[in-house]
């Protein structure tokens, strides 16, 4: 248990609604062990997004804690909070959040520039990210001028940038066609097993969850079952 990197206990969140307040997530125990792939399904409003937020330092707790990497981060100062989500995580988002006025390269060096890292360094970083993926021909094109699968690769390489030990992907192939998607959802797949990667994943297809090691059923806000999903050994 001490070795998790995620370990929520008795986690819940409500929103203020007017006079009364809606229960988002009713006291959630999870723990994850590093290097898993765990994907949180439900139906809408189920507490999926709030779970992830909460996990991502973007949303505190209104009881209960949540621990990632050593920290609890309600109880955590915003500036921790910054340094943390800066340091430990990549985000991935169903939209590819790309500048459209910045190159591939530029858009996966950001968080490079962010945390300080001079020009030179951080754009080789970069361009060696996008080889990774598969992109280094794209490295000087725009994202309009990038298809959906390769602007998510992009978006992916991004998130890699900092050496993140946990991804927190929201719907990442809600944008996608089946088939990039499913394109999207392997390399994901292959990062996390070959990087010694962590990563959390929210979707509502069941395809896409299939990729992760365990699947949080999560329903009005509490977990309702957790499914393991035996490895395929690819
Ligand atoms: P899911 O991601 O599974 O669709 P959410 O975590 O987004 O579920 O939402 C869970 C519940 O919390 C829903 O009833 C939703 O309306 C409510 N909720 C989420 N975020 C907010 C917010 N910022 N303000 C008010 N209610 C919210």
């Amino acid at each position: 248990m001490t070795t998790a990197l995620i370990a929520t206990s008795a986690l819940a969140r409500s929103y203020a609604m007017g006079k009364t307040s809606v229960a988002a997530l009713r006291g959630v125990d999870l723990t994850v062990q590093p290097g898993e792939f765990v994907a949180l399904v439900g139906p809408s409003g189920s507490g999926k997004s709030t779970l992830l937020h909460l996990i991502g330092g973007l949303v505190r707790p209104s009881a209960g804690e949540v621990w990632v990497h050593g920290l609890e981060l309600g109880r955590s100062s915003d500036a921790e909070l910054v340094a943390y989500r800066r340091d430990t995580l990549g985000f991935i988002f169903q939209s590819f959040n790309l500048l459209p006025i910045k190159s591939a390269w530029e858009n996966v060096a950001v968080p490079l520039m962010l945390a300080g890292v001079p020009l030179a360094t951080r754009k080789a970083r970069a361009l060696t990210l996008l080889e990774q993926l598969g992109l280094a021909a794209r490295a000087d094109h725009r994202p309009a001028e990038l298809s959906g699968g390769e602007q998510q690769r992009v978006a992916i390489a991004r998130s890699l940038a900092n050496r993140p030990r946990l991804l927190l992907a929201d719907e990442p192939t809600g944008n996608l066609d089946s088939r990039t998607g499913k394109e999207i959802m392997n390399l994901l797949q292959r990062l996390v097993r070959d990087e010694g990667l962590t990563m959390l994943l929210v979707t509502h297809d069941m395809g896409v969850a299939s990729f992760a090691d365990r699947i949080v059923h999560l329903r009005d806000g509490m977990i309702e079952r957790i499914e393991a999903v035996g490895r395929d050994g690819g």
